[in-house]
This record gives structure tokens, C-alpha cells and sequence, in this order.
């Protein structure tokens, strides 16, 4: 039993294996997982919000969605053309959006996160090659 057992061991100092060009490139690719994935999904940093937020445009889901929900207070806030977002005291753009909160500095919350408009789910899209402008990747089916 002893002698199968140092048989099907691997000799000491091991086998290799690690020294191997094989085990050198999974060492890297290892290595290269870590760095996407810890730069993977939303930090909630609020940047994109920030940057885009007073650009946005209501689709026609979002409309019948808000409609649905008696969202008023956002149909209000929707120009005709579908323009986001519009203060209905004057009925001019705001130069931000209005529902992003700031929680902390590098932290943000967005007020309507349940009903928010498409064009915020949808962000980053293909077009942005699923990165988003804090340089964090996103899946593909996200
Ligand atoms: S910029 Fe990126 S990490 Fe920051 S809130 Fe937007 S999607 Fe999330
Ligand atoms: S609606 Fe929400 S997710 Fe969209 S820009 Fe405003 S704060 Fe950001």
C-alpha cells in the first residue's frame, strides 16, 4: 500500500507543472481574470449620470410604463419631441437630471431606479462595447 501510494504521488519538489509553459499562461490568464472581473459591474459612482443624464429620451415603453404606473410627476417631465428632462414650470430642458442623488463622494443613488428610463438601463450598450465611462465592463445580456 505505501509503495502504490509514493507511486501515484508526485515526486517531491513537484512535477513541473507549474514551471511549464502551460502553467506559466494559466498563472497569466489568472492574473488577467482577476483584473477584468474586479473592473466588472456598476460602482454606483454616479459619472454617467452625471454626464449623460440631461440627454436622455423617453422610448414609448417608458411612456406607456409611466403611464401604467401614474408616474405624473415624470410625464411631466417629457417634451413632445420625448425629451428628457423637462422642468414643467417653464418647460425647458434641465442641465441635469433631476433623480440622481449623491450619497457620498464617488457615491450615487438614483431616485427612480425601479422605473428609470430605457436609455439608463440599457447604458453601456454595445455601441459602448459594454464599458461604461468609469471604465467598468459590463456582460453582454445586461
Ligand atoms: S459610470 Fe459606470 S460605474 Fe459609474 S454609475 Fe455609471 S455605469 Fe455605474
Ligand atoms: S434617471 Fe436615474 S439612472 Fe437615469 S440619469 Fe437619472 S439618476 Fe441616472
Amino acid at each position: 500500500m505505501d509503495g502504490l501510494f509514493r507511486f501515484v504521488t508526485w515526486p517531491r519538489g513537484g512535477c513541473g507543472w507549474e514551471d511549464s509553459a502551460i502553467g506559466r499562461m494559466s498563472r497569466r490568464l489568472g492574473r488577467g481574470a482577476h483584473r477584468v472581473l474586479g473592473r466588472a459591474g456598476c460602482r454606483s459612482c454616479g459619472k454617467c449620470c452625471e454626464l449623460f443624464g440631461a440627454n436622455l429620451t423617453a422610448t414609448p415603453g417608458d411612456v406607456a410604463r409611466w403611464t401604467r404606473e401614474g408616474r405624473f410627476e415624470l410625464l411631466a417631465r417629457v417634451s413632445s419631441m420625448g425629451h428628457l428632462w423637462i422642468d414643467p414650470a417653464t418647460g425647458t430642458r434641465l442641465s441635469r437630471c433631476p433623480y440622481l442623488v449623491r450619497i457620498a463622494p464617488g457615491r450615487a443613488r438614483c431616485r427612480i431606479h425601479a422605473t428609470k428610463p430605457q436609455m439608463c438601463r440599457d447604458y453601456p450598450t454595445l455601441a459602448h462595447g459594454k464599458r461604461c465611462v468609469a471604465n467598468r465592463l459590463f456582460p453582454l445580456n445586461h
